[in-house]
């Protein structure tokens, strides 16, 4: 990955209809994507990420803004123009053709000489192994297996970015997280910028450098995973990301009490109300009456095999919940009703913006 920017979005709005029954698809969208990012545009249904993915790809034009690739402003530009491929859901393959000509397709259609062609064809189907499956119909090919075509055929242009338009949702979960981690790899190898769309966040964490997560039409948070699922700027993005717990709170005094009436160890500069966050795996449950713990009911044990989830009771009656691993063996001896105590990790707490 460089420094340099391989796509930038400034001030994109894009509205569809007019007047009252027009809809902001995407409302003041500024971003930057590296060259040679694995880049991922993460959001629930609706919240605009395919409409910016069209918007780079050319198949549609911003009510407002520019979109620059390399620098140059290609907002106006038609798609055929400009260097960048996309990978839909539907793979549109040619059914009647076979892999290796579907593959060369796009580059014949580019007038490149017939040796480079084949060179680069076969490049192709090595880089996503299917070397030997290069004269099979596609038809007769798997699900993931048409993914790969699907993946060599735009990677073969060498385009300077790929849009992946949820290119995985077809697949089920085993052949889903393989092919994550050969996305991946491809990415890597290939060295091109890949912008990804998605609204999986187990997808989104496991391959990008860094995600931006989408919500109405705006750009939420932009980050690395880690930063994302640590430092979580609002509440839509920590309960997109992973679970969290939230806990509300007021600042007095140079202390944070929360609703329940508990004091927490948390440094803030401001006074007044406020909404703290913290993850499930960063609580601490120790016994009743432990000095410093704030004291809880255990409402419901859930059992997910590495994990038990613990849902507690505070004493307003606030929901959180802790992520205990299990034990080996026997039971981690809590139980429904149980009175217990709990503790944040240090630094784990965090106060969320709207
Ligand atoms: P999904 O994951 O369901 O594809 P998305 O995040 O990709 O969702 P978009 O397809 O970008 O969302 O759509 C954003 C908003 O714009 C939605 O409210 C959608 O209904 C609206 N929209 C998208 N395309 C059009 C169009 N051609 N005409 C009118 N409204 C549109």
């Amino acid at each position: 990955m460089t420094e340099r920017n391989a796509i930038e979005a400034r001030n994109v709005v894009k509205a569809f209809g007019q007047g009252d029954s027009a809809v902001r698809a995407l409302d003041d969208v500024s971003v930057e994507i590296r060259e040679g990012e694995f880049f991922t545009l993460l959001g629930p249904s609706g919240c605009g990420k395919t409409t910016l993915l069209r918007l780079i790809a050319g198949f549609e034009m911003p009510t407002d803004g520019v979109i620059l690739l390399d620098g140059q402003d290609i907002t106006y530009l038609p798609p055929n123009k400009r260097p960048v491929n996309t990978v839909f859901q539907s793979y549109a393959l040619f059914p009647h053709l076979t892999v290796a000509q579907n593959i060369s397709f796009g580059l014949e259609m580019l007038g490149k000489p017939a040796a480079e062609v084949k060179s680069r064809t076969a490049e192709m189907l090595a880089l996503v192994k299917l070397d030997t499956m290069a004269d099979r119909k596609t038809s007769q090919l798997s699900g993931g297996q048409q993914q790969r075509v699907a993946l060599a055929r735009a990677l073969a242009p060498q385009p300077k970015v790929l849009l992946l338009d949820e290119p995985l949702s077809a697949l089920d979960l085993k052949l889903r997280q393989a092919m994550q981690i050969e996305l991946k790899r491809l990415q890597m190898e290939t060295g091109i910028t890949f912008v990804f769309v998605t609204h999986d966040q187990e997808e989104a964490l496991t391959m990008s450098d860094r995600i931006g997560v989408m919500s109405q039409g705006k750009l939420q948070q932009v980050g690395t995973a880690k930063e994302i699922y640590t430092r979580p700027k609002n509440r839509f993005v920590a309960s997109f990301i992973g679970e969290t717990n939230f806990l509300e709170a007021r600042a007095e005094g140079g202390k944070v009490r929360l609703a329940s009436g508990d004091v927490v160890e948390f440094e803030t500069p401001v006074t007044g109300d406020m909404t703290l966050t913290i993850r499930p795996e960063q609580l601490r449950l120790v016994p009743a009456g432990e000095a410093g713990a704030i004291p809880a009911v255990i409402s419901n044990l859930v059992y997910f095999g590495t994990d038990t989830h613990v849902h507690l009771e505070l004493a307003d009656r606030t929901e959180i919940m802790a992520r205990v691993q299990s034990p080996a063996t026997g039971d981690a001896g809590f139980e429904r009703g149980n009175r217990i105590g709990v503790r944040f990790a240090p630094g784990a707490l965090q106060a969320l913006g709207e």
